[in-house]
Formats: C-alpha cells, sequence, structure tokens
C-alpha cells in the first residue's frame, strides 16, 4: 500500500529562518529545535540550519541536546529550557550542554555537581512558568553573575498578540532585572521578534516560525503531508457514514476512505470542519475521524486521486489547526511516529 507520506522543505525552512534573522537586527538569531523539532526531525533540521549560519540551539531538556549534538557540531552553542534538573549531569557534561538554570535549587545543584561547566539563567519576567522570581534573582545575582554566566533569558506570555500590555510590562521587568549585568540577553522568540528591535537584546530564538506557522505571517509552508486512498465506495443520499452516522450524504455521493486518523496525530476535532486536498480542491471530511481512517467526500472530484493532501499549499498548518480548534504548534508536534518523513531541499 502507498504510505502516508510527510515531506519536509528543508529550503523553505531555512528561508523562513533566514527572515526572522534578518528581522531579528543586530541580535543573533538562534534556533530553537525543542521537541524533535516541532515533530520534524531534530538532526536533519538543526543541521541545516548549522548550516545557514545558526550558531546557538535551544532544546526542552538535557537528553534532546544529547541526541542533536552530532547534528550540530562540537562548536554549536546547545541551550536547555529546563535547566539542570536532577539526574541531568552525565548528559550536560558529556555533551557540553548549557542549561538554562531556572532556581535557586537549580543553581546549587549545577555549581555542586558541575563546578566551572557553562551555563545561563532563565528569569520568570510574569509569565509563572519557568525562572527565577525578582526576589530569588536579587539575592542570587551577586554570586551568580561572578560565574559569568552564557545568557539572561525570559520568555514572553503574550508576544502573538501585538498590542497586548502584558509586552511592555514583561520588557520593563527584563530591563530592570538585568540592565547593566553583563551577559548577553535573550527575550524573542519568534512573536517577540515581530515585536520589534526593543525586544531583540543579543540573541533571539526563533521556533515556529521558521517552521512555517503563525504568528509569522510572512512564513513559506514547510510541510506537506499526503495521505493514500483505501478505497472509494458511492454512497446513496440518506445512508451515513462512520461512527456515531455523525455524517448522512445529502446527495449520491462518493466517499474515499482515507489510511490514516487520530492515532497519526489527525486530532478527532476536526471531524465535521477538517477538508483534505486534491490540488486546490478541497474535499471535506464525511463523518468522524477515527483510529486509523477517516471519511472524505470526493463527490465533486472529477477522479480521486491515490492520495489527498491534509498539509499543503492549500492548508497550512494554521488553518488545519482552526478546523481543529487548536494551534499549528500542536498540529505539527502531533504529527507522530506512524510517518515516513522525506526531506526536499539542500541538505536533504
Ligand atoms: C518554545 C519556546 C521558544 C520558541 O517559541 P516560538 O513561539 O515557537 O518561536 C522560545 N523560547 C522558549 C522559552 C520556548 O519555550
Amino acid at each position: 500500500m502507498t504510505r502516508a507520506s510527510l515531506t519536509i522543505d528543508l529550503d523553505a525552512l531555512a528561508a523562513n529562518w533566514r527572515a526572522l534573522a534578518r528581522l531579528s537586527g543586530g541580535a543573533e538569531a538562534g534556533a530553537v529545535v525543542k521537541a524533535d523539532a516541532y515533530g520534524l526531525g531534530a538532526a536533519r533540521v538543526a543541521a541545516r540550519l548549522a548550516q545557514e549560519g545558526a550558531h546557538s540551539f535551544f532544546v526542552a531538556e538535557a537528553q534532546e541536546g544529547a541526541a542533536l549534538r552530532p547534528a550540530v557540531g562540537p562548536l554549536a552553542d546547545i541551550y536547555v529550557f529546563s535547566g539542570h534538573m536532577a539526574g541531568d549531569a552525565d548528559a550536560i557534561a558529556a555533551a557540553a550542554l548549557i542549561p538554562l538554570v531556572n532556581s535557586a535549587e537549580q543553581a546549587n545543584r549545577h555549581l555542586a555537581a558541575l563546578p566551572g561547566h557553562p551555563f545561563g539563567l532563565q528569569l520568570d519576567t510574569g509569565m509563572n512558568r519557568l525562572g527565577m522570581e525578582a526576589d530569588d534573582w536579587q539575592a542570587l545575582a551577586p554570586d551568580l553573575l561572578a560565574r559569568a554566566p552564557r545568557l539572561l533569558m525570559s520568555h514572553l506570555a503574550c508576544a502573538d498578540e501585538p498590542a497586548h500590555p502584558m509586552n511592555a510590562r514583561q520588557l520593563a521587568e527584563f530591563r530592570r532585572m538585568t540592565d547593566g549585568a553583563g551577559p548577553r540577553r535573550s527575550l524573542a522568540a519568534t512573536g517577540g521578534i515581530l515585536l520589534g528591535a526593543d525586544y531583540h537584546f543579543d540573541l533571539t530564538r526563533p521556533g515556529i516560525g521558521s517552521y512555517g506557522g503563525q504568528p509569522f505571517g510572512a512564513a513559506r509552508p514547510v510541510v506537506r503531508l499526503a495521505l493514500p486512498v483505501i478505497q472509494v465506495r458511492a454512497v446513496a443520499a440518506g445512508e451515513t457514514v462512520g461512527y456515531g452516522n455523525s455524517w448522512t450524504a445529502a446527495r449520491p455521493s462518493r466517499i474515499a476512505t482515507i489510511a490514516a486518523g487520530y492515532a497519526d496525530g489527525l486530532l478527532r476535532a476536526m471531524t465535521g470542519r477538517g477538508q483534505l486536498f486534491a490540488g486546490d480542491r478541497p474535499c471535506p471530511l464525511a463523518g468522524r475521524v477515527s483510529m486509523d481512517l477517516m471519511g472524505v467526500d470526493v463527490t465533486d472530484l472529477p477522479e480521486v486521486p491515490d492520495t489527498l493532501d491534509i498539509l499543503c499549499p492549500a492548508q497550512g498548518v494554521d488553518r488545519l489547526a482552526e478546523a481543529a480548534g487548536t494551534i499549528g504548534y500542536e498540529i505539527l508536534t502531533s504529527l507522530g511516529a506512524r510517518y515516513v518523513r522525506h526531506y526536499s531541499g539542500d541538505g536533504a
């Protein structure tokens, strides 16, 4: 059987990253490749971005960083957002990772386990997710700054809403906590880059924009996902399709059964709203998305191709996300291990 094929356009990825690097102005653009580069394959993605000039990579946890090291070579910086967790010292040392220490507890752990090993510091400026609070920071800053951290960073909660007052509040708090401190600073992810130069500091951390998602509206699509048609059947007006009889044919219809479902990361929540494409012709879902299968109404196609696209130029990750009531980030990271990933472009 033809298999579902997930194609990642490395040239489009590189173009998106370069555009975000230009928009970062005088700041260095890093690359966020956590969660296997948002599901697209961290080794291939990072290797291509390293070729484009990326030098600073960000992952969520030490194991991801250790896996990434061979792809980016010995000289690249690999920062770890979760910091220095218990049990991480060996991986941090072996792969020369830079933990972004989040708390006094982590600072003690790091300095005890790996004295002299590089680290950065993550500060909370209001998101209340990760990082030292202002009080802790004030108490610890003299000692920690004397140890020359490689980076002071924080993260914006509302950067995808440019007019949100939280952005300016967090910027002011970040300045208050870090002005004059000395180390390089980083505040902006994709959304923050688009907020302008005040938010850029020394190093930016684009993720989703490089992968073709909002809030980087000018992004080129990076992912194509084509799904095989298993069979096509005629359905009379009044017949139903799929679990729960939730779809009833309003006219004599042709229904294609597609070999992918929610076990492949195609969320059940897109039932009733999602569509697949034959080129630029939309074909609505018919009936519930099930575990490995879904029905698609292909009545209006002159002929049914071997595959239908669910991610393609006509429907990017954000449009599909809207149909599923979620965000592009979740669409990408849900694309499961069942797909064979193909790479196109330089570095494929
Ligand atoms: C995920 C993440 C990023 C990247 O965010 P995008 O919105 O994908 O650009 C940057 N910084 C931190 C701390 C993150 O968790």
